[in-house]
């Protein structure tokens, strides 16, 4: 039976864990055959074992992808093993929570790197294969802190607003090469990331307490459900869809 992504090569950054873990998980079940670029300390070669095992399709290509040569690296040992890279989900990203006047600029340039650099050098390394294969579909995660700001997170709201803008320039320059590119744009989600930002932001008094939460967006987000919007976005169901903002916050910012 043919799957939503039969016939694409999709490339998950940050595809061993949270969100990334689900789409990964959800597109190899879904036809696409999936690299897994994740840290080398990540649990990355047990999850695209355990794909295989289940009848899916999938490779893991260690890298940190702030740097460039190891992005190029992945990149590259994705398509040796599948061919032209048709579907990208800009995943990976971390989380900084702390007051502005003692954010270090180690610690902003960090967030930079993995959150927005990221994207630059798998887009920029992804892209040829993928126009040379006709097109394809590039999906980036942004976040509701894009548009909504949270106290102790000016770091990481910048980075989200510049993922935000990224996803929708990069549709407008090459949606004439048959490239669709676009945001999901998740609330709180149950995820190690999540955790830690529930964690964080608590010790410094902001009211993230499951009531709170209920207020703002009914209750925490699976990652299986970040993962099947992306999945819409990077499917062939999407074909007119580009340059937009899918956010997966049950309301949050619709308020
Ligand atoms: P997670 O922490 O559960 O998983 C992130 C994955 O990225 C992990 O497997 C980790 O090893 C990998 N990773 C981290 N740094 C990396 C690096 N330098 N190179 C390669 N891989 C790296 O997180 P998650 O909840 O799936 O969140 C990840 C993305 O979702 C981020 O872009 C984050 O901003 C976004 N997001 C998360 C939430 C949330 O509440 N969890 C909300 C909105 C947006």
């Amino acid at each position: 039976m043919a799957g939503r992504l039969t016939g694409k090569v999709a490339l998950i950054s940050g595809g061993a864990g949270g969100c990334g873990l689900a789409a990964s998980e959800l597109f190899a079940a879904e036809g696409a055959r999936v690299g897994i670029v994740d840290l080398p300390s990540s649990r990355g070669a047990a999850v695209a074992e355990a794909i295989r095992a289940a009848g899916g399709e999938a490779v893991f290509a260690p890298a940190d992808v702030s740097v460039s040569g190891e992005v190029t690296a992945a990149v590259r040992a994705v398509e040796a093993a599948f061919g032209n890279i048709t579907v990208l989900f800009n995943h990976a990203g971390i989380l900084a929570v702390g007051p502005f006047l003692e954010t270090e600029e180690a610690e902003w340039d960090r967030l930079m790197a993995v959150n927005v650099r990221s994207m630059f050098l798998m887009t920029k390394a992804v892209l040829p294969g993928m126009i040379a294969a006709g097109g394809g579909s590039i999906v980036c995660t942004s976040s509701i802190s894009a548009v909504a700001a949270t106290p102790m997170e000016v770091l990481y709201d910048t980075t989200k607003g510049a993922c935000h803008m990224f996803a929708r320039a990069i549709a407008v320059e090459f949606r004439d090469r048959g490239i669709r590119c676009n945001a999901v744009c998740p609330g709180f989600i149950a995820t190690d990331h999540g955790r830690r930002e529930i964690a964080g932001l608590s010790r410094y008094g902001i009211d993230v307490s499951d009531a709170a939460i209920a207020a703002q967006q009914g209750r925490l987000c699976e990652p299986v459900e970040v993962a099947r919007a992306a999945l819409f976005l990077a499917s062939d169901e999407a074909s007119f869809v580009s340059g937009t903002h899918l956010f997966v916050d049950n309301a949050f910012t619709a308020v």
